[in-house]
This record gives structure tokens, sequence and C-alpha cells, in this order.
């Protein structure tokens, strides 16, 4: 129960709410033109006259270079679990054979015998390996069996937040167990209504989540689970004393799932301070995906860089699925607005649209509707996007690291993926 009071006179409804007012029902929920750009070549050492006086330079061009034509297969890693061998219901194994599992990922195998033991889980992993379904198995396999459990996940960025509440509405269909999204950028006055209703489990961005916890509208005292889902994301995002506030407001003996891709002081800190004797697992992650074909574009002097853009969006066959970075918001949303008026399927994310809009446009781009989605690294943090064909840094990014996870957005799941970063 996430307030103090029982709701509607259920022994068997728990609510994130402490409003206990409502009596509604439950709900269902991206020929090189020599003159003006060449591709690579050049100075391998990032110096000499492309370099730019910048903060962006701390990182050696040379570093975007890696031509690796080979597809390499991901090494295979052999599972010690089958998804039947887990003590799981039944009724979850059917979800899980349902969304095509057949064997648990690194991840999975390896952290969710112990998280059905109840044992905090420290997960050092990206995005990619499966990590939502290891901490989501767990806890919905505790619902099912005591229909009081709660659970709250914690995500950086709404559009993850809302990628998580999917594969849990996949997993949850026809169980009569119900989760909200409770994110930045929506209306507030529909979260709590949602929250007043049923819930077991409460997705949500740390403001917005504090904001509802102040309100009285959210009461983890009580709260069975907590997830922390890209904890270096959100410390990055300057989330830190928010996390530890709800952290806080967590009894000591709820379970904890504490997944990062990275492990900064800071999260270690809190991770040692939150967590109980937590099992760690680690899932190797690799500095750049051998599958990625990393290279420059020099924009020469006078070069037009958008034109530059558009002569490479234009080889047929190739630029089948293009995710290009921009670093500011305007500059995502004016290249956006340029490629459409010059004829491209082209949309853009970033955090001055509207919520839904950057759902629609996510949407659209998975669905190859559009075919070219434009982005901040903000707003396409953690999105697991299939297929993208190429990114292009349109902007050199400000650290390597967020290279690095712009670039793991292509060369998925062994399939060849293109990486190209402007810079002169
Ligand atoms: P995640 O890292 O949780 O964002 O998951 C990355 C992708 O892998 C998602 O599209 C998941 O649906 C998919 N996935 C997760 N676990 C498995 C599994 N055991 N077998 C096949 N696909 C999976």
């Amino acid at each position: 129960m996430y307030n103090n009071t029982k709701q509607r006179g259920s022994n068997r409804a728990p609510n994130y709410s402490s409003g206990g007012r409502s009596t509604g029902p439950s709900r269902g929920g991206f020929s090189s033109n020599r003159s003006s750009f060449s591709r690579g070549g050049g100075s391998r050492s990032g110096g000499g006259r492309n370099k730019r006086k910048s903060s962006f330079e701390r990182i050696d061009v040379s570093r975007f270079i890696s031509k690796s034509t080979v597809v390499e297969k991901e090494e295979i890693y052999i599972p010690t679990h089958t998804f039947a061998d887990f003590k799981i219901d039944a009724k979850l194994k059917l979800a899980i054979a349902n969304k095509n599992y057949v064997y648990p990922s690194p991840i999975q195998d390896k952290s969710i015998v112990h998280a059905l033991e109840g044992r905090d889980i420290l997960g050092i992993a990206d995005t990619g390996t499966g990590k939502t379904a290891a901490f989501l198995i767990p806890i919905i396999n505790k619902i099912i069996n005591n229909r009081d459990e709660t659970a709250i996940i914690i995500a950086p960025t709404r559009e993850l937040a809302i990628q998580i509440e999917t594969e849990f509405n996949e997993f949850v269909r026809g169980m009569k167990i119900f989760g909200v999204v409770c994110v930045g950028g929506a209306p507030i006055q529909n979260q709590i209504r949602n929250l007043r209703r049923e819930c077991n489990v409460v997705i949500g961005t740390p403001g917005r989540l504090l904001d509802l916890v102040k309100r009285g509208e959210i009461n983890l005292s009580s709260t069975r689970s907590i997830v922390l889902d890209e904890a270096d994301r959100m410390l990055d995002m300057g989330f830190i004393d928010d996390i530890t506030f709800l952290l806080e407001k967590t009894p000591t003996d709820r379970q904890g799932f504490f997944f990062s891709a990275t492990l900064p002081k800071p999260i270690e800190k809190l991770i040692e301070r939150f967590a109980t004797d937590p099992v760690k697992v680690m899932v190797k992650t690799r500095e750049t995906s051998k599958n990625v074909e990393q290279d420059v574009i020099r924009i020469n002097n006078g070069a037009n860089k958008i034109d530059v853009l558009c002569q490479l969006l234009d080889k047929e066959n190739e630029f089948k699925k293009v995710l290009i970075f921009s670093e500011m918001k305007h500059s995502v949303e004016k290249l956006s607005v340029e490629l459409i008026k010059r004829g491209y399927k082209a949309g853009s994310i970033h955090g001055d649209k509207r919520h839904n809009d950057r759902q629609r446009t996510l949407l659209r781009f998975r669905n190859d509707e559009i075919n070219i989605m434009v982005a901040t690294d903000v707003a396409a943090r953690g999105l697991d996007i299939p297929e993208v064909t190429h990114v292009i840094n349109y902007e050199i990014p400000q650290t390597y690291d967020t290279y690095i996870h712009r670039i793991g957005r292509t060369g998925r799941a062994s399939s060849k993926g293109v990486a190209l970063t402007f810079v002169g």
C-alpha cells in the first residue's frame, strides 16, 4: 500500500495515492563532393587546422575513426538458465514466451534468480542488454503472488519511462496488474487521477515523482521494490538529490534494483548507502561496438554543412534509418525543419517539444514513416530504436562518453552500423 489507508474497501487494491477519493474502475493503459568535404583519410591526430578552440576538442578526432568493415558476431553467451527454470508464475512464463523471449540475456540470466530470492541487485549494464525485463520479471512475479505489492521505477527521461511502461504492459496483459507513468511535461492532474486508481507500479522521472511525493499523492513508506534505471544518467542530469530524497522515503527492507552503465563515485556512494549486500552483475560493455564503422566527415572551409549532410542522405539504399545528433534544442529543431523543407522525411525530439509530439515522432521513426530523426542527447537517452543504419554527429559531442552512447544506437544485435561525425 502506498497510502496509510486502504482504498475503496478493497484488501487487494494497493494504491500510490494518499487521496483515496476515487471510486473509478480499474483501467487497463537517418558522391562525396571532394571540393566541399572529404570522408576520413586526413590527419588522425585530431590536431592541425581542424582544431577548434572549444571545449569539444577535448576529444581526439581519431577516436571517431574506426573502419571495421567486418560484421563481427556478438560473442555467444550461453545462459545457465532458461525462463522455464525460474521460479515464477506460469502466467508470467507465458507472457515471456508471448514476447518471443527464448533465452535470458546475460543480465537476466545472472540476476533474476537472485532477485527472485529478494536480494538487492546492482546491474552494471547499458541499454540494449535486456535490463528492463531483468527487473520487471521479479517485480511482476512478486505482485502476482501478493496484490498488495508495490514498486517504484525511476528513469532519467520520459521516453525511457514510457518504454519501460510498454514492456511492463506487455508482461502483465490480462493480469489486472496496473502501472502508472508519472513524467514531467505531461499533465500532472491526469497522473494524480491515475495514481488514485488501482495501481501496483509507478514508473516516472525524478522531478515529477518528487513533486507527487511532496503533494502527498505518492506515499513510498510501504513500497516493496525500487528501481533506479540509468542511475549515472540521472546523476549527469542533476537528479542526484531528487533520487536520494525518493530513496530515503522507502523502507529499509524493500528490495532495490540499481542499474547504471558506469559507476561514478556519487552513484557508488548512493548504492552503498541504500543497497543491502547487493548481488553485483556486470554485463561486458565494449568501448565501442565492433559492428559500428566510425568515420569523420571533414567540413572544409566554405562548405555548407547542411548541403554536405544532404549529399550523404541522398545516397540511395544506404542511409535508410538515420539518427542525427545536435547539441542544442534550437539547432535540432532548425535542422529538422530545414530537412523537411528540402523534402526529407524527418522529425525531431528535444526537450522543448511537447511530450506527445516527442512520442509521436518516436513512433513514426520506429514505424518507418520517417527515416530521419534529429535529436538532442538527453531526448535520445536510453531509447531502444531498432535498425538504425547510421548515426550522424552533426555536432561533436561534448564528451567521449556521450559519443559512445550516441553511436551505440546503431550496429545493434549483430547488424552493421555506421557512425559519422562532422568535424572541421
Ligand atoms: P532493454 O535493454 O531492456 O532496453 O532491452 C533491449 C531489447 O531487448 C528490447 O527490445 C527487449 O524487448 C529485448 N529483450 C530483452 N530481453 C530479451 C530476451 N531475453 N530475448 C530476446 N529479446 C529480449
